[in-house]
């Protein structure tokens, strides 16, 4: 009872709307998805100064959230970070990174090989309000060295790249832009971070697309800043006056999704270096790019900071396009599909697909060649994603490739798989 509690019974249409709204859930075990576009205030002067942001709590749905506040608070556990902000998407995590501590005048160096769109914002867009923007090659520490000017402010880089596998040396990098008074920004999706912390290595900040191995079970789009409170401060600012915002669902979905993290990676790369090790072997492959491969030229560095290889990999066929499509038309399990980490397998010819809109130029310098397929290693068992890639591999073999290739049926794979007929979907 307080002193505004009414003398008189509320009508059902008022009951219907205000009944049970105060309920405290904080007794809940798995936590909850508070959706809600306000915040209560205890009374006029606590509105006045949380909106003020002279104390702390909700204000309003586009900038804060109790769920959004708790995958938060354990991404930036699991990275090591002051702080955490999830925004609506990796690409929109990047904009609020580039909003909030770029300006005109600003030079940006990134690293060659990113995720497609990263290089595509910074271009259509950054350039478009006066920052300039070089790339250099993340196993090339001169290159970087010599494309810092006085302007440059940041270094946005991957390491691992997809799906190249080239490796970034993130301690001799952060000794760099640190002489240089340079932010390095670390886009951590791959690794995530159970396989890898860069800010422990010496980086500013660290960008996650939440879509990935976050969620790990492609649902929902997301995306995360993590690293000095400082620049989080900036990044939410711009979170709160352009409103790039995340969902409280995919929050919490993402929430949820942290918990099995640690074991998922483990067997993401566990299932990874398995499978890179068999098709290293195989007569219908090439060249297997995956670090965890003891022949991988940058293994030493991957290991020394890194404590797993992940899921992701890429081979070469035997052939041309022709040749790497018909794989992918001659599988039954693994998924035709341009995302990543997911618990499903999934199989990209990034040449036509993820890198269509390079030049063939460009493609050939990044090594995305037109028999070149991406590999997103799932948690089937192993045994049966062997049985439905040797079984397309064989299928699809080129001619010169088929006698090569040993003809004789195998008994691999359970009886599950071959029991299911055409495609699984
Ligand atoms: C997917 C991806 C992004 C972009 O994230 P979205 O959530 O799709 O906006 C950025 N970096 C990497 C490495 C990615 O794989």
């Amino acid at each position: 009872m307080t002193v505004n509690e009414p003398s008189r019974p509320y009508a059902p249409a008022t009951r219907a709307v205000r009944t049970g709204q105060y309920q405290d859930l904080s007794d809940l075990h798995s936590e909850g998805l508070a959706l809600t576009a306000s915040y209560v205030f205890a009374d006029a002067e606590d509105a006045a100064e949380k909106f003020a942001g002279r104390r702390p709590g909700n204000v309003y749905v586009r900038f804060s959230n109790p769920t959004t506040a708790a995958f938060e608070e354990r991404i930036a556990a699991l990275e090591g970070a002051e702080g955490a902000v999830a925004l609506g998407s990796g690409m929109a995590a990047y904009t609020a990174v580039a909003l909030g501590l770029l300006a005109a005048g600003d030079h940006v160096v990134l690293g060659d090989g990113m995720f497609g769109t990263t290089p595509r914002f910074f271009r259509a867009y950054m350039e478009k309000f006066g920052v300039s923007v070089s790339v250099a090659d993340v196993r090339d520490l001169g290159q970087w060295r010599d494309a810092v000017r006085d302007e440059t402010v940041m270094f946005v880089l991957e390491t691992p790249t997809n799906p190249m596998m080239h490796v970034a040396d993130l301690r001799a990098l952060s000794a760099l832009a640190k002489e240089r008074d340079v932010l390095l920004v670390v886009d951590n999706t791959l690794c995530t971070p159970v396989l890898q912390n860069p800010l422990a290595l010496g980086a500013d900040l660290v960008v996650h697309s939440a879509a990935k191995y976050i969620d790990g079970q492609g649902r929902c789009g997301g995306g995360v800043v993590a690293g000095r409170a400082d620049l989080l401060k900036a990044v939410s600012e711009v979170l709160r006056t352009a409103g790039p915002s995340p969902s409280a669902f995919n929050s919490w979905v993402f929430l949820k999704s942290l918990e099995t993290l640690p074991v998922r990676m483990r067997e993401h790369s566990r299932n990874a270096t398995l499978l890179a090790e068999w098709l290293v072997e195989h007569p219908a492959v090439e060249e297997v790019y995956y670090t965890g491969l003891a022949e991988h030229p940058q293994r030493e560095l991957a290991d020394s900071q890194q404590s797993g290889h992940g899921g992701l990999l890429g081979f070469t066929v035997r052939g041309g396009q022709e040749d790497a499509w018909a794989v992918i038309d001659s599988l039954s399990l693994v998924s035709v599909t341009t995302n990543i980490g997911d618990t499903k397998s999934m199989i990209t010819h990034p040449a036509s697909t993820t890198h269509g809109r390079m030049s063939p130029s460009e493609r050939e310098r990044a090594g995305i060649a037109p028999n070149l397929l991406r590999l997103s290693v799932g948690l089937e068992d192993v045994e049966d994603l062997k049985y439905d890639l040797d079984r397309a591999l064989r299928a699809a073999g080129s001619q010169a490739t088929r006698t090569a290739v040993d003809q004789a049926p195998r008994e691999a794979g359970s009886q599950a798989v071959r029991a299911m007929g055409g495609r699984f979907r």
